[in-house]
């Protein structure tokens, strides 16, 4: 019996929770235990909390039902961390781990802090979907759960881009497609379509962008003001640090916004020489060897600056 099966097995109440600014991988593995908790354990009463995700994973099954409130009673038996490699990701939800029930924590982050009862990491695996997918029984994935799968894989590896992509990864998404979801569309508008507002910050960001180290970095940062200006929000900011990553030449790719005054979300990226997660940890985040990040407070001058010393020494290192 899978761990999550027997995790379930006595419980009456079920939260799952992930990680603060949702991505494709935290809201798809969280629908994806929801969804597959309803067909398989009618009797466990489950509720997923999480941040508001971004409008388009609308056509998620279950995504109505999310709430986006602590409530004041947050008893549970079972709390089901997802995609989230510390305590401090669960965001506002971190409380849920003192409510006394039992935590599993299913992730794939390198820096993952075993903060659960039960902990399923596996740096290896491309998205926390996969990992997912190897604590179900496939013949009762339904149609509606692979679609959170898949979409949580699609989304972690860039469409099947990065590295962190196997042929285990390929073949879980092909068994995927076999459940009849709608591939195309998820590929379409859930990763690849952007708004206008979207496309205008992308914009800006490239446009800005400043290559250093010999053309191997590349830096950009969009500021509280100019967020303001075009009416965006951190849910508009996904596939910036992406797209500044696909430059020619470029190892490594930084960039920042500004989520308060001089507080600023910081994205790495890299290709094949850096290893991301060691520099976003030393600034207490954390993350994969090739996609990480951190908070990081001062002058954005100086975040950078601090963050180029670590990025320069790799690269001196691997050179
Ligand atoms: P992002 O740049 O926010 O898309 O994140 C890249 C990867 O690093 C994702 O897998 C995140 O879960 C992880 N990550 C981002 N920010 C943090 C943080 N502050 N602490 C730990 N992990 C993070
Ligand atoms: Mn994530
Ligand atoms: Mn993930």
């Amino acid at each position: 019996m899978s761990l999550l099966h027997s995790f379930l097995e006595n419980k009456k109440t079920a939260v799952i929770l992930g990680h603060t600014n949702p991505d494709g991988d935290c809201v798809g593995s969280c629908l994806a235990v929801y969804n597959y908790l309803k067909d398989c354990f009618p009797q466990v009463d489950v509720t997923v909390y999480l941040e508001q995700p971004a409008d388009k994973f609308r056509y998620l099954n279950g995504f109505e039902q999310i709430r986006t409130e602590m409530p004041a009673d947050f008893q549970a038996d079972g709390c089901i961390c997802l995609d989230s490699g510390d305590r401090d990701r669960l965001g506002a939800f971190s409380g849920f781990l003192e409510g006394g029930g039992e935590v599993l924590c299913v992730d794939h982050h390198i820096t993952n802090t075993r903060y659960g009862d039960k902990n399923v990491v596996e740096p290896e695996a491309s998205s926390t979907c996969e990992v997912l997918f190897g604590l179900m029984d496939e013949e009762k994935i339904s149609k509606e759960t692979a679609a959170c799968l898949y979409t949580g894989i699609v989304h972690d590896t860039g469409v099947f881009q990065y590295t962190n992509t196997s042929a285990k990864t390929m073949e879980i998404a092909g068994k995927m497609m076999a459940k009849g979801i709608d591939f195309s569309t998820i590929v379409s508008e859930s990763f690849y379509q952007k708004s206008y507002v979207q496309n205008q910050v992308l914009g800006r960001a490239l446009l800005e962008s400043i290559l250093f180290c010999d053309g191997q970095c590349i830096f950009s940062a969009i500021r509280k003001r100019d967020m303001e200006f075009y009416g965006v929000t951190s849910r508009d900011m996904e596939g910036i640090v992406e797209q500044l990553r696909s430059t020619a030449g470029v190892e490594c790719a930084i960039f920042l916004y500004e989520k308060e005054f001089q507080e600023y979300k910081v994205s790495m990226r890299s290709k094949k020489k850096v290893d991301v997660s060691k520099v976003a940890s030393y600034f207490g985040g954390g993350g994969h060897v090739r996609a990480a990040g951190c908070t990081m407070n001062g002058r954005m001058h100086d975040v950078v600056n601090n963050l180029s010393i670590h990025i320069a020494k790799q690269l001196e290192e691997q050179a």
